[in-house]
């Protein structure tokens, strides 16, 4: 309800000349509405702005920008021994009165706002919404507690003490243009005043919160008839509490609107059904008052909530802070200045310790933040947790007790810097805050060390192996080099290695450096591979002794290596070369060895593998001729072999030079 809503219902009831009871207060002033993410509010953060001081975000009951539920000016009240009711026309657990005696995140969630009502201790509830989707659930719940259950407008003013309920409708309560004397509903005047009745006569202080529910509604129609009735019903009623509130100096009232709604605007009138009198039957002011507002000119820009500043008056204890006013969360503090006024109980009682800021590595375990809460008021105490303004995970609303620690985890958290945040409520006392900041020092991956990796050349399937891992992150980029180029560039993840595999390389000394990342910072391993050569093997032929003429004498070599480049051998009988060719690890070399003459031979095989890797292996051949007298067996003289070796190696010199020549295969790649 805007300023030209209540200048609307003043036009049609009294007429340009006429005054609202709304507008004839002794402090009045305009107040802005935006929730706390700036922009139009909704019903249920205008009513927790309200209600508890907190600007909150649209849909949100009761609880602050936070989700933290925070205390209510009811439940405050309540906790200094008032007594307290609502009276609407919506269903009673709306957006507007659940923000008064709820707590939730979603003012759709009826059921659970409407237990919340109902544990609330509210002792007087009047308005619509008797079915099992609003309020319904409930009824026999307060009924059990001793509430009288009222149902129609007969039935309420039967009642003579709290606590009550009273839900005339189903839903909302029937416009007001449509009321007949046949209603059984009650007005909102006639809800109003039984309301200031009973609650007086408890001989308790109070707090009563009313809205004209419908106002609202009707301004969502764009319907200019029913708004003005609504508008004139609740300055009916609102006159009743004015007069109310005159006569008793200890009584603050206060009037506002939640919001506008519809953009309404009104550019003239031109009267000619006479205002209502009081005199008038109520078919004839309700008929009266469709005429009239059918003959003012008006605009409606939209059908949603706008963002007008609303209309706030005020009679009585502290209202003349009104004038200081400027958002309706000040409405709050307005009341809390009045029912602190009588009752001397303070409210801010609620303590946290305050952990110091923390500066600590990711990788170093076991850290945590301890915070310890305490208050004298438990009535529910509930914390949250938000990390960078977000709650954190199993922490949204959890219960504390005196002196046991609250402790959370920061181990999971990345590098970087959080503000860890929480806020604890006993939903009596003003809700307690503490703030950390943490700021986690990032550590670069750790990979592991394989080398160093020797292996003889031509061996397949050799590779390094690298594990990378990292505190925060399971992946990220690395890239490996080799002797400084770059041969692979690529991610690694902390479940699988990073596998470089050998690949035809040559002889030599090779290194491999692996740099990973993990987003934030790199490291490096360096690991050697060493590519030998081994010299071929090769069978040892025994020396040979024969008679002159003998048949059937043979020497024979096997030859094997892992690493045959160009596999070639050369026999030499007594330094000469005898026979050159190429060998192979599956058939022996055999040379026959008849027909020698007698006396003592030398054969030297040399086996060369094109990688400057040969073997050697020295037989002596001893041919007797037994038939000649005189002649004495040759014994083998070690003095002769060595010499006969260094000629061999001689020989073997060259041969190399000239396989060197001939054929020098590609045998590594990069
Ligand atoms: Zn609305």
């Amino acid at each position: 309800m805007g300023p030209n809503q209540i200048e609307f219902g003043r036009l049609v009831e009294y007429g340009p000349g006429g005054n609202s009871s709304i507008l004839q207060v002794p402090n009045h002033n305009y107040v802005d509405t935006n929730n706390v993410d700036g922009t139009t509010t909704d019903s249920a953060a205008a009513a927790t702005a309200m209600a508890t001081g907190y600007k909150t975000h649209n849909y949100v009951i009761g609880k602050n920008a936070w989700y933290q539920s925070v205390p209510t000016i009811m439940e405050l009240a309540e906790a200094k021994g008032y007594v307290t009711g609502i009276v609407v026309t919506s269903p009673i657990n709306h957006a507007t009165p659940a923000g008064f005696a709820a707590h939730n995140d979603d003012r759709n969630n009826y059921a659970q706002i409407a237990t919340d009502m109902a544990d609330s201790g509210i002792d007087l509830l009047l308005g619509g919404g008797s079915s099992s989707t609003y309020f319904g659930t409930q009824i026999s719940n307060l009924q059990a507690r001793g509430y009288a259950h009222v149902t129609d407008r007969a039935a309420l003013a039967g009642v003579e003490a709290l606590p009550v309920l009273g839900l005339f409708n189903q839903d909302y309560l029937t416009w007001e243009r449509d009321r007949t004397d046949a209603s059984t509903e009650p007005s909102l005047q006639e809800m109003v005043a039984k309301s200031i009745t009973l609650l007086n006569a408890s001989g308790k202080p109070f707090v009563l919160m009313v809205e004209g529910s419908q106002i609202d509604t009707a301004c969502h129609s764009n319907d200019k008839v029913l708004l003005a009735h609504e508008v004139i019903e609740f300055e009916k009623a609102f006159k009743y509490a004015a007069s109310f509130a005159s006569n008793n100096s200890n009584i603050q009232l206060l009037v506002c609107a939640d919001h506008e709604t519809g953009g309404f605007t009104i550019s003239g009138y031109d009267f000619s059904t006479p205002a209502p009198q009081e005199t008038d039957s109520l078919a004839v002011k309700i008929q009266k008052r469709t005429n009239r507002a059918n003959e003012i000119a008006t605009h409606f820009l939209s059908t949603s909530h706008t963002s007008t500043r609303v209309y706030l008056g005020g009679i009585g204890p502290s209202t003349n802070q009104i004038l200081n006013a400027s958002h309706l969360v000040d409405i709050f503090q307005i009341m809390n200045a009045s029912i602190d006024t009588i009752t001397n109980i303070t409210i801010n009682t609620l303590r946290i310790t305050s952990p110091g800021d923390m500066v600590v590595h990711e990788s170093t375990r076991g850290k945590n933040i301890s915070w310890i809460i305490t208050s004298p008021n438990i009535n529910v105490p509930t914390y949250a947790i938000f990390k960078n303004g977000s709650l954190l995970q199993g922490h949204e609303n959890n219960s504390w007790s005196n002196n046991t620690p609250v402790i959370i985890d920061i181990d999971p958290l990345p590098p970087g810097i959080f503000n860890l945040t929480i806020l604890a409520s006993d939903r009596i006392s003003v809700p307690a805050r503490d703030s950390v900041i943490v700021t986690v020092l990032n550590d670069p991956p750790a990979i592991s060390h394989p080398g160093p990796l020797e292996y003889e050349y031509g061996s397949t399937m050799q590779y390094l192996a690298w594990h990378v891992s990292d505190p925060s992150v399971s992946n990220g980029s690395v890239v490996i080099y080799q002797d400084g180029h770059c041969i692979y560039s690529g991610t690694w993840n902390s479940t699988d290695l990073v596998n470089i595999t050998m690949r035809d390389l040559d002889l030599g000394i090779f290194n491999y450096t692996v740099v990973a990342s993990d987003g934030i910072a790199t490291s490096q391993d360096t690991s050697f591979v060493t590519v030998y050569n081994r010299n071929p093997t090769i069978s040892i032929q025994e020396d040979v002794i024969y008679e002159k003429n003998g048949k059937g004498n043979y020497l024979s070599w096997h030859i094997m290596d892992n690493s045959i480049a160009i596999a070639t051998f050369v026999i030499l009988q007594d330094d000469i070369v005898i026979m050159t060719g190429n060998w192979n690890a599956m058939e022996p070399i055999t040379i026959c060895i008849d027909g020698l003459l007698p006396g003592k031979h030398h054969f030297m095989i040399i086996a060369i593998d094109g990688l400057g890797g040969t073997i050697s292996d020295s037989v002596f051949v001893l041919v007797q001729d037994t038939t000649t007298s005189g002649i004495k067996e040759i014994p083998l003289d070690l003095g002769m072999i060595s010499m006969c070796t260094g000629a061999c190696l001689v020989v073997l010199s060259l041969v190399l030079v000239v396989f060197e020549k001939k054929s020098r295969v590609k045998m590594y790649k990069r």
